[in-house]
């Protein structure tokens, strides 16, 4: 996705674009080698978001307030943090969450940066996770609600149901969140943040049910055009890039 953007804004041959695998434990010294090597940043993903921006120089007000970074730019002052996850799944929605009653399923990572752009942006958010202990801290951290999902989760009373858990990713269901085919109505947006196989049970639910699907896919997209626009300067193409993230 990202060199295929590369390319399309001219840069191929200068820019690349590659996978680095490293274990926590190696995070910090391998952060410290990649300016000399000539990288001008990194996209960062689990779990090294949050140790992204302790060991970033400065960081964005977002990613300080969501606690984690998943984009860094190394400048010649230093590392700069910044998360784009969030903007970019705001980019995704198909209409604006303001006013909207909202349901994020997850209290995680990706949860913070869901739940700090629709709170942002004038929803009115409500966490339901798996640990509730966990929903209840994450709702009192940003000032939202938590819910519990016993005799199954109230869905159809939100316009916005966000899938931010690892539910769908290796296995695991609807039953899992809490949900029924019946779930779903034409008056809902549902957006699932996971992605990589085929399409998850949740998406194919709500779809049938009428809903407006976002998947995984769209919000990687997203972010990964936030990401390259901070390094870059440039507005990459989005068809290109969503083009090469499915494989067309
Ligand atoms: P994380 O911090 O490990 O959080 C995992 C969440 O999933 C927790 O809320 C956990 O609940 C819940 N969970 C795990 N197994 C469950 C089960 N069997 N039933 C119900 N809930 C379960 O992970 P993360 O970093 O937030 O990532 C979550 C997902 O979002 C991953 O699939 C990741 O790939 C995806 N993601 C996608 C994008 C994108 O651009 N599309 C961006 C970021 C993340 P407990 O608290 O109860 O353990």
């Amino acid at each position: 996705m990202q060199n295929a953007a590369i390319e399309a804004i001219g840069l191929a041959g200068e820019w690349s674009y590659e996978a680095i695998d490293v274990a926590p434990d190696a995070f910090e010294r391998r952060l410290g080698e990649m300016p000399g090597e000539g990288f001008v940043g990194a996209n960062i993903t689990v779990p090294h978001k949050e140790a992204a921006l302790a060991l970033s120089d400065r960081a964005s007000t977002d990613s300080r307030e969501i606690g984690a970074a998943n984009v860094l730019s190394f400048e010649p002052g230093g590392v700069a943090a910044a998360n784009t996850d969030a903007p970019g799944f705001l980019a995704a929605l198909p209409r604006s969450p303001t006013g909207t009653r909202a349901l994020v399923l997850g209290a995680g990572g990706a949860a913070r940066a869901v739940v700090w752009a629709l709170e942002r942006s004038g929803a009115r958010v409500h966490i339901w996770n798996r640990t509730a202990e966990r929903a209840a801290a994450l709702a009192a951290e940003f000032g939202v609600a938590s819910v519990a999902a016993e005799g199954g989760l109230p869905a159809a009373e939100f316009e916005l149901l966000v899938n931010t858990t690892t539910v769908g990713m290796a296995g695991g269901g609807l039953e899992d969140l809490h949900l029924t085919p019946d779930s779903f109505g034409s008056t809902q947006v549902v957006v699932d943040l996971v992605y990589g196989g085929a399409e998850t049970e949740l998406i194919a639910a709500s779809r049938a049910g009428g809903a407006a699907t976002v998947d995984g896919l769209e919000v990687l997209v997203r972010q990964g055009f936030e990401s390259l626009r901070i390094w870059t300067g440039k507005d990459p193409p989005l068809r290109v890039m969503r083009e090469a993230a499915r494989g067309a």
